[in-house]
């Protein structure tokens, strides 16, 4: 028997294609991931990638990547590169079966000819004014299209020349025959085809008709064999249509489409349209600013394809729409990167600490373990001399109650060395600290076999030995849940202005200048790190995937 690996929670979509194989409805299972190549992928694709390559995966079918480019206005080569590398780094293989559904506009063109002929479509002269008053309301029926009993011949004719470019944009459509008083209003005669005359990035200038997603989708699907054409809630009102298509078509073995609730997730938009105007206007960096949605943006943030993948399980599969929240993907990170993060040590806003009974030229190599979590993950040694640097926020001059960091007269362990005394605060004429002296004692070297214990325990890092690194933390890209329901704001006006801090002034532990780009770590105290692509030997830049804290875990806590 083969083993089972299938790890994914069932869903109602499961059920449906256990029970579709049961029945012998199917003996093999085929589904495809249908992006429009207008944009880069964002989580929400994640999740739609997720259910249908993992539902290949899991009853041993295929899924294909299709890309739904059917408008050759919006679409672009670096779109449908983007996302073949997102899909790819999610850990999914679409084999060989990497489709266009503009492979198919010979085949579409060739089955709107046939609809023609069997006169269930026709060529509309209508304008879109004129179609606009013919479509009537959700209440009202709407009227028939003047040229609706337009012989078979002419709607032929014309649909030819509307091919060769007769015309101009606009002046014809082809309209599917249905009934302009459905209640369904995408049953109201829809638009196959429009003309366009734009150059399509597959298909160059040799189409200037292009068909309408409704009507190509089925086809598309039809044309692979796929099975279950699962898409998002939205198109459940369009599925009549798309079981119109496949039956005027007398098509058999049909795909079945199956409608699922879309990710939405707090602080943030999912729209590809929203997402394109952040970057072309400038309010993020690009596609892959660590502060986006998208794939390319979370990967360079420092999430893995596993915490993705993990995510899109989690959340499941519903169908009914809601909100998810953001710190459930955090959540997600955190568990991942706690195991295999190792911790190093680096201080954000360095104070310098100088330990005055140490010897001036002394550098102690200290042993400290990489992953309290995988003792798999060894040790490694860092230097520790007499000048060092410490957090700021480790340091008040008047602390708290219950303040067990360092304070004039107190004692602190430093992580991994020495416990230490803080004797005197030196200041510059402006009155601001610039060090601190100490005191160590030799006796508590840790590991050693001294049982004097403080309170406190911070890091720390060499300052003759530590290197400097940028290092970038990220905040919500929104000040409110769901920037997109604003009644008066747009999401633009709602965008958080603290969600970029960026922090030249690091000290790093010399270990990590050697880190490559994409390295995780876990700066201890200060949250989980990864090593930005951009960043060079000159300038080390990190990026804070997401803090230690983990807002979730306590509300999961509190629910129990
Ligand atoms: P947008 O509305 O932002 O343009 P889209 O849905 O049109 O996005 P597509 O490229 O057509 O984007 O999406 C490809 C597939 O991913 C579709 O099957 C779509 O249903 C699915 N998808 C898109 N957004 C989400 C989401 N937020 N959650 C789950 N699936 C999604
Ligand atoms: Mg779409």
């Amino acid at each position: 028997m083969e083993e089972n690996t299938n790890t994914t929670p069932s869903n109602f979509i499961r059920d449906i294609i256990e029970d579709d194989l049961k029945t012998g409805k199917h003996a093999k299972i085929h589904t495809r991931f249908p992006p429009e190549p207008n944009g880069y992928l964002h989580i929400g694709h994640a999740k739609s990638i997720c259910l249908n390559f993992g539902i290949a995966r899991d009853y041993k079918g295929q899924c294909n990547l299709r890309f739904d480019d059917t408008n050759p206005t919006k679409e672009d080569v670096e779109y449908v590169d983007s996302i073949q590398e997102d899909v790819k780094w999610l850990g999914f293989d679409w084999e060989d079966r990497m489709y266009y559904a503009s492979d198919y506009f010979q085949k579409l063109y060739d089955f709107a000819v046939k609809m023609i002929k069997e006169g269930v479509a026709y060529v509309d002269n209508s304008t879109a004014e004129e179609m606009k008053n013919q479509k009537g309301t959700p209440t009202e029926p709407g009227t028939n299209s003047p040229c609706r009993e337009r012989s078979i011949e002419e709607s032929l004719d014309l649909f030819e020349r509307m091919k060769n470019g007769e015309f101009e944009e606009g002046a014809y459509t082809l309209r599917a025959k249905i009934d302009m008083a459905s209640p369904n209003m995408h049953m109201r005669d829809p638009l196959i085809y429009r003309i366009k005359k734009a150059t399509h990035h597959n298909t160059g200038d040799e189409w200037c008709i292009y068909p309408m997603y409704d009507y190509a989708h089925p086809l598309s699907d039809w044309f692979e064999g796929i099975t279950h054409s699962l898409c998002t809630l939205e198109f459940e009102i369009h599925r009549p249509l798309y079981d119109w298509f496949l039956d005027v078509l007398h098509l058999e073995n049909r795909p079945r489409q199956i409608e699922f609730a879309r990710l939405n997730l707090t602080y943030t938009v999912m729209s590809k349209r929203k997402l394109l105007e952040l970057v072309t206007e400038k309010y993020v960096s690009g596609w892959d600013d660590p502060r986006m949605p998208t794939i390319c943006g979370l990967r360079r943030r420092g999430y893995t394809p596993e915490s993705i993948r993990n995510f899109a399980d989690k959340i499941g599969v519903a169908k009914r729409d809601a909100m998810t929240d953001v710190a459930l993907l955090e959540h997600g990170i955190r568990e991942d990167l706690n195991k295999r993060a190792p911790r190093v040590m680096a201080v954000l806003n360095p104070l310098k600490v100088v330990i005055t009974n140490y010897p001036d030229d002394l550098t102690e190599e200290m042993e400290t373990i990489n992953n309290p979590e995988d003792p798999s993950m060894g040790s490694r040694k860092i230097p520790f001399c007499k000048e060092i640097y410490i957090e700021q926020d480790d340091f008040r001059e008047d602390p708290p109650k219950k303040f067990h960091r360092l304070y004039p007269g107190s004692e602190v362990r430093l992580k991994s060395a020495y416990i230490i005394k803080c004797n005197e605060v030196i200041k510059n004429d402006k009155g601001e600290i610039t060090e601190l002296h100490c005191t160590y004692d030799p006796e508590t070297k840790s590991g050693g076999s001294s049982t004097r214990s403080v309170k406190g325990t911070i890091h720390w890092v060499s300052a003759r030995h530590g290197k400097k690194a940028e290092v970038r933390l990220y905040d919500r890209l929104f000040v409110i849940e769901d920037p997109s329901s604003h009644e008066e704001l747009s999401f633009k006006e709602l965008l958080n202005p603290h969600s970029l801090d960026i922090n030249e002034n690091c000290f790093i532990e010399p270990e990590l200048a050697k880190a490559k780009a994409g390295d995780k770590f876990q700066f201890m105290r200060m949250g989980y790190f990864c090593v930005d692509p951009l960043s060079t030997d000159e300038k080390l830049v990190f990026n804070r995937t997401v803090g230690l804290r983990d807002s979730w875990a306590k509300l999961e806590k509190k629910d129990s």
